[in-house]
């Protein structure tokens, strides 16, 4: 497709309203040999290649302004076998098209919490969900790939195929080729969630979010992941009205089984964090689950920015520091700030040795990511430099960074997605596949 025909413009739109790139071709793949053709052609032509899924990268990385867009949106399929467990998932899936299609059978794997959210960018990252704690990350759940490499072979890669690849593809994100299908492990987890949380006044937020604390690491059953919010509220009727524009903290868990077991191991426990503004106590199916912030995310929406760190210790420092979102000023207006929010690692994430995959920092104790969403370009500045503050004030606290929430941070931030160790591991598994680094745009690996 060029420019002009139709679906190039949806095939270029991407989640951030801040990104306008335009490709000079855009091939939509419908099997892995159009993507070998289509990386020949880009060869050939000397055009810079990107390769799109699900277009949620932070800043759309994926397509390339002048270049060769490599769409993946025709390769969408998703085929379960119910009784082997397993679903094969090809290239261009949404994390929807999975849910949907395991949950017919009340199975389901680690899935990220957006269900626009592209399959092959969020699990070559990692893949965090709901799930994760219980059954690993997203990446932990593949058995196989097929995979177009820069050369145009397109390969299977398992435990006994090219290990040296499945180490890598666990976490190494789009580095080594275009993954055209990913065979996953399903599980039973039923079709039931809980979501239980208590808004709290930044008065009262320092003492609940102490003891919210001690619902991370192993302290709670793997079904439930521990979630925290600050921020401020919007004005609309869905919010109670006690909440509307005030800023707010938001503690509790999420519950992937059946709700009863959640409401009697946890509820309790959420009671004594202490007395709320409100409370959300609300059983609901995973599905819903796993859209309830779709519309928030609607792509192309609104113009965004993120700064994300990991943790793997939450003193009552880093506490004050997340609860001020990054302000020396108490009584700064806080309307236009960053929201911030943990979530919760340990369980099964923790429990798979680091040195099994590419995927790095399984010690984290709770994900940091502060995100802000605006409309009016005139805003850009502020906005981005509100965020990149909030990240500056909780870096010293930091361990490391998903390699997934990256943005503009180029090289430094790779560094601290991979210890120095991996990531020579990774750039000497670069060069075997990828020499003449085809495939940049991403959070790159350079051959070495
Ligand atoms: P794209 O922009 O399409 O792709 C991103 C990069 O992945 C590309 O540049 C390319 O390098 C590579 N890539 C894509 N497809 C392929 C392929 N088939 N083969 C090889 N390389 C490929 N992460 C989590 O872990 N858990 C979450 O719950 C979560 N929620 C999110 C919610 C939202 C709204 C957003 C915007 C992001 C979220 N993320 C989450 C982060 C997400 O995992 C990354 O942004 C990821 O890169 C998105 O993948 P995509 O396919 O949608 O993106």
């Amino acid at each position: 497709m060029l420019a002009g025909d139709e679906g190039y413009d949806s095939a270029r739109a991407v989640w951030n309203a801040m990104v306008d790139r335009r490709p000079a071709v855009v091939v939509r793949c419908t099997s892995s040999a159009d993507v070998a053709a289509a990386i020949d052609f880009a060869r050939r032509n000397g055009l810079e290649v990107g390769v799109r899924c699900g277009g949620h990268s932070v800043l759309g990385i994926s397509v390339p302004d002048g270049g060769l867009l490599i769409d993946l949106s025709g390769l969408r399929a998703v085929h379960v076998d119910a009784e082997a467990r397993r679903a094969r998932v090809q290239g261009g899936a949404l994390l929807g098209d999975l849910d949907r299609a395991a949950q017919a059978f009340g199975l389901a794997t680690t899935a990220g919490n957006v269900s626009h959210t592209g399959v092959s960018g969020l699990t070559l990252g990692g893949g965090m969900g709901w799930l994760a704690r219980r059954l690993g990350l997203a990446c932990d759940n593949v058995d196989s790939y097929e995979i177009v490499t820069a050369d145009g072979a397109t390969l299977r890669v398992s435990e006994s195929q090219h290990e040296d690849l499945f180490w890598g593809l666990r976490g190494g994100g789009g580095n080594f080729g275009v993954v055209t299908e990913f065979e996953f492990r399903l599980h039973e987890v039923g079709t039931s969630a809980l979501l239980v949380d208590r808004t709290f006044d930044l008065a009262e937020a320092p003492s609940a979010m102490r003891r919210w604390r001690d619902l991370l690491g192993d302290n709670v059953p793997r079904e439930a992941t521990p979630v925290a919010w600050i921020g401020t509220m919007v004005d609309s009727p869905g919010v109670p009205s006690q909440l509307r524009n005030r800023t707010v903290a938001s503690l509790g868990f999420v519950w992937v089984g059946d709700p009863d077991n959640g409401l009697r191991r946890l509820v309790p426990w959420v009671t004594s964090l202490g007395a709320p503004l409100a409370e959300r106590v609300e059983e609901l199916p995973y599905l819903r689950l796993q859209t309830v912030d779709d519309e928030w995310h609607r792509p192309g929406l609104r113009r965004r920015y993120v700064k994300g760190h990991y943790l793997r210790e939450l003193s009552d420092e880093a506490i004050d520091t997340f609860l001020s979102q990054g302000q020396a000023d108490p009584e700064a207006d806080r309307t236009r700030l960053p929201n911030g929010s943990f979530q919760g690692y340990g369980g099964a994430i923790a429990a798979t040795s680091n040195d099994d995959s590419a995927f790095s920092h399984r010690n984290t104790l709770v994900e940091f990511v502060a995100a802000t969403a605006w409309t009016d370009p005139a805003e850009d500045a502020q906005r981005i430099e509100a965020a990149r503050q909030f990240g500056g004030a909780m870096e010293p606290f930091a361990s490391g960074v998903y390699v997934n929430v990256l943005g503009d941070e180029g090289d430094a931030g790779v560094r601290r997605a991979y210890p120095a160790g991996k990531l020579s591991r990774l750039a000497a598994l670069k060069r075997r596949y990828d020499q003449g680094n085809i495939f940049h745009l991403n959070q790159n690996i350079r051959p070495q």
